[in-house]
């Protein structure tokens, strides 16, 4: 077992490590574009998710999952666009830069997802709206634990 001094350290590192420092671009399609181009950019682009914007702004997240839902569902995927199958907003969590990878890890697994986009607030007309600057996924959390080279062979 670890003494408490030392769990406190790397509880402390984990909690201070800020977001900002460890997000991977986002990869972002326009609502508009077809299921099908943004099938095409996800395997371009080698991610997992993409965050769909309306005006420059994120309108939602498609995930694998949807695309799988699109396919068996007979979707017409060349004409169909990317807007109708995706998880839309205000149910899309979202994490902001000066938040801790700690934070970011916890709604990961409470939302049982696989990242989250990094976001800043842009407040127009009263309302705020999401501007993607950012994505945190399960592999840059996972990127903490061998940066620490535990046991490093
Ligand atoms: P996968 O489809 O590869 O399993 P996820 O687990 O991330 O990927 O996505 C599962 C579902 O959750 C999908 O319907 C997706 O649109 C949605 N989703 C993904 N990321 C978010 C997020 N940050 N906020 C809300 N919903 C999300």
């Amino acid at each position: 077992y670890i003494q408490k001094s030392e769990r406190e350290l790397v509880v402390n590192m984990i909690k201070n490590l800020k977001i900002n420092e460890l997000k991977s671009l986002p990869i972002c399609v326009d609502e508009k574009v077809s299921v099908y181009d943004a099938i095409v950019t996800m395997f371009l682009e080698d991610v997992g998710s993409l965050y769909v914007l309306q005006e420059n702004y994120l309108a939602g997240v498609v995930s694998r999952k949807d695309f799988l839902k699109a396919a068996i569902g007979d979707a017409d995927m060349k004409n169909m666009p990317v807007g109708i199958i995706m998880t839309r907003m205000p149910n899309i969590v979202v994490i902001h830069p000066n938040e801790s990878v700690y934070a970011a890890a916890k709604k990961i697994i409470d939302h049982q997802i696989d990242a989250l986009p990094v976001v800043e607030d842009i407040v127009r007309d009263g309302v705020i709206n999401y501007k993607v600057i950012g994505r945190i996924s399960k592999t840059n959390i996972t990127k903490v634990f061998t940066n620490l080279e535990i046991g490093g062979e």
